[in-house]
């Protein structure tokens, strides 16, 4: 359809929206490793599961053979509130850079929670609901996982407890006061509430906290309380099975328009969003129908897949959580004060990680500067103040765009703007004020983390 012009954004009407959600481990040939069990290194049964995850979640996490799942009349209600999520075709941009490449971006910062976040947490929240559950817990880091969360919450009137990482709870004070809003019970991490809180507390006294920290309580809040369970806003296959609506929306427009992505890009920081947005693309990878390239963006403050290792590891520094097999950079990494909080945790998604180890997805990194510069480009044609973990992707997108304006080639860039910058304010503050530094881990940094690592063989 190239005589035709493709509009500026394309919607979906509400009848084209998915119905179903697509599992990605279904078409793969080699699957993820399972979740062993910390204590006796099994993989863990869904009865284990069920103890911190609702049994509904369970079954979706431990499904590795339905390639499509459907998605709850419920659920595809509240989805219409935000949803389809508008396909945008950046020509603004494209005109800035000079480029022959087209440029499209999904974006999902359409809601209060400003990112994806909300996709998968609306899925959770119901599936407590149907369990008959009181509440769930959590961890936030940068908020928007808490804040859609909260939102979920209200929606089925769910309690909801939030462990937020103290130096965010801190520092976004407006977040946690959106969460609060919506009725969650928010809680700087590490705490006194709980025993993992404690110990660590007392260990490391001026700790500004974690999210593999954060994790820990709020596992230990949801085991030890009747009547709760523990909810996870990224890293988990559940989540990526959540997030395929992305995916499944994009290729449903790009389908319409006869658009064909050459490449497809997103953030990484445990792997959903970039997950649901390749997983429809990748299925057709798979069973060799098309083929894509498909490009992870991490921090190179927080490298997991470029720099991590490809081991079992713990999704969580208290060590309570499954053994997951991911290119971590092990539990007890500390990442430094990077501004993109939603990036910075040690792991990657289990699919994801198989899926790049077998070279079907590629990563680079990304300094913290050149992230905001490039954020600072996108916003200033494109109107949208990006998300700064979001900009991992612009500034992907911007340099792949230069290479096309380099070779002449017309090639199809997708990639997802997964969210808004609003409460991302000190940092675009430190960047506008040239104060901004990038800080990369050493590699006698990371050896001391990876020589933490458990022994599982
Ligand atoms: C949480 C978050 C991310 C990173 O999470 P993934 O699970 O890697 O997708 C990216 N962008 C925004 C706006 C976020 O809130």
């Amino acid at each position: 359809m190239s005589d035709k012009k493709i509009p500026y954004k394309i919607y979906l009407e509400e009848s084209e929206m998915p119905k179903q959600w697509y599992n990605v481990r279904a078409d793969m040939k080699k699957k993820p490793a399972p979740l062993l069990n910390p204590a006796t290194k099994k993989p863990m049964t869904a009865d284990e599961l069920s103890h911190v995850f609702c049994d509904e979640l369970v079954k979706q996490e431990l499904n590795e053979t339905d390639r499509y799942i459907d998605i709850p009349e419920e659920i595809q209600e509240f989805y219409k509130m935000y949803r389809p999520s508008p396909l945008v075709r950046a020509y603004c941009l494209e005109k800035k850079l000079d480029t022959p490449a087209k440029i499209y971006y999904k974006f999902e910062g359409n809601n209060t929670s400003g990112s994806h976040k909300l996709n998968s947490a609306i899925a959770q929240a119901y599936y407590a609901k149907k369990q008959g559950l009181k509440g769930v817990t959590t961890e936030t880091g940068a908020g928007q996982w808490g804040t859609a969360l909260s939102m979920a919450c209200s929606y089925f009137d769910l309690d909801c407890k939030v462990y937020m990482v103290k130096c965010s709870y801190e520092q976004k004070p407006f977040r946690r006061e959106v969460m609060r809003t919506y009725g969650a019970d928010v809680t700087p991490s590490p705490s006194s509430t709980t025993e993992v809180g404690r110990k660590i507390l007392a260990e490391f006294p001026d700790t500004n906290g974690s999210l593999g920290c954060a994790i820990s309580e709020a596992v230990e809040a949801a085991t030890s309380q009747e009547g709760y369970r523990y909810v996870l806003g990224s890293v988990l296959s559940q989540v990526l099975l959540h997030q395929s609506v992305i995916g499944m929306e994009s290729k449903i427009a790009m389908d319409k328009y006869g658009i064909k992505p050459d490449i497809i890009i997103g953030c990484a920081g445990g792997g959903s969003n970039l997950g649901g947005l390749i997983s429809p693309f990748m299925g057709e990878k798979l069973r060799g129908e098309k083929d894509y390239r498909f490009i992870a963006v991490e921090p190179a403050s927080c490298p997991s897949l470029t720099r991590g290792v490809y081991v079992y590891d713990f999704c969580d520094t208290g060590k309570v959580c499954p053994l997951q097999k991911m290119y971590t950079l092990g539990s007890g990494f500390m990442p430094s004060a990077n501004h993109a909080g939603g990036l910075r945790y040690h792991g990657m998604s289990s699919i994801l990680s198989e899926l790049y180890d077998e070279g079907l997805m590629e990563a680079v990194s990304a300094e913290q500067t050149s992230v905001f510069e490039a954020a600072q480009k996108f916003a200033r044609v494109e109107g949208i103040l990006p998300a700064p973990e979001s900009s991992h992707a612009i500034k992907c997108a911007i340099d792949e765009a230069m290479k096309c304006k380099e070779t002449g080639e017309e090639k199809t860039i997708l990639f997802g703007l997964t969210g808004t910058g609003y409460f991302d304010m000190y940092a675009y503050g430190a960047y506008n004020d040239g104060n901004m530094s990038d800080y990369i881990p050493t590699d006698e940094e990371l050896q001391k983390s990876f020589d933490t690592l458990p022994k599982v063989d």
